[in-house]
């Protein structure tokens, strides 16, 4: 296989502080799950991921809060952290991922290094309602066009095992698709007992169809990345990710789950012969 995989790190900088109800988020402060929450990772520590990131090949780096959308406190903060690392580890490309966001906001971003921004649909916008009530399908498709309006590079995707039909898997895609992202984060639902959702339901080769309908949708996305829930989905056949058209990972920990260690997932790419990419438009 000839292709260069895109490694992407991601970095939680608040975590389980969000009042929203996504019923597949244990980040919601309303499910009580059993994760660790803070307000602000320390600078330093943010600092170290990143330098361990990029030492492990990653070209993207996300700086992630959990919340329903950025305020004037959460701005500030991940601007600051977006001008230190540009300075301290400038071979990393930043990427914002902070929820609903306006044009001037993400225009305030750019300025302080950001280069990319992560909004995912999440599902169709049929099924959203079932999944979310506090906030509307519709004010997240415009987050992604305020991306595209602003400049940024838009990485947008969604997640799968939610209880969603093909239809809204078909649909979700489409509506991506509409958004021209050029990276496409696909998850798989990792249940958390503190949640009411029912575990996952599909099964390995579903989920390899999956990133296969994924690439085969979203002809002109340059990267397909296989996002949150990939040990958990595809244990022993991570592998097999990469013939189904997946060129891009997240490497090193989940937002509130291990992943495995980043030198286990560059072992793969070496036994099957896959260059991890070095840069990026
Ligand atoms: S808005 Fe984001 S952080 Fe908040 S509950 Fe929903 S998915 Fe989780």
């Amino acid at each position: 296989m000839n292709k260069e995989i895109f490694l992407c790190a991601i970095c939680n900088i608040n975590s389980g502080t969000c009042n929203e109800d996504c019923k597949f988020c244990s980040q919601s402060v309303r499910y009580k799950a059993d994760i660790e929450r803070y307000k602000q990772k320390d600078m330093e520590l943010i600092l170290q991921e990143a330098k361990t990131a990029h030492a492990n090949g990653a070209l993207g780096f996300c700086l992630v809060t959990a919340d329903k959308g950025l305020n004037e406190k959460a701005l500030s903060f991940v601007c600051s952290i977006a001008e230190i690392l540009t300075k301290e580890v400038p071979q990393l490309r930043l990427i914002a991922c902070n929820g609903t966001a306006t044009l001037e906001q993400l225009l305030t971003l750019k300025k302080a290094g950001i280069k990319a921004y992560n909004h995912n649909l999440e599902t169709s916008k049929e099924f959203y309602p079932k999944i979310c009530t506090t906030h509307p399908w519709d004010e997240r498709y415009e987050t992604c066009q305020n991306v595209n309006r602003a400049g940024l590079v838009l990485i947008s995707g969604g997640i799968f095992g939610l209880g969603e039909t093909h239809e809204d898997r078909v649909s979700m895609l489409e509506s991506i698709n509409s958004l021209n992202p050029t990276s496409v984060p696909i998850n798989f639902y990792h249940h958390n007992e503190a949640l009411e959702l029912k575990p996952n339901p599909l099964s390995m080769d579903e989920a390899l169809s999956l990133v296969e309908l994924t690439r085969e949708m979203l002809p002109n996305a340059e990267r397909i990345m296989v996002a949150g829930g990939r040990e958990l989905m595809f244990g022993e056949r991570q592998n097999e990710i990469f013939s189904h058209g997946a060129n891009s990972i997240v490497i090193g920990n989940y937002l509130t789950t291990s992943g495995r260690e980043m030198s286990k997932d560059l072992q793969m790419l070496k036994s099957l012969g896959l260059n991890i990419a070095k840069a990026v438009q």
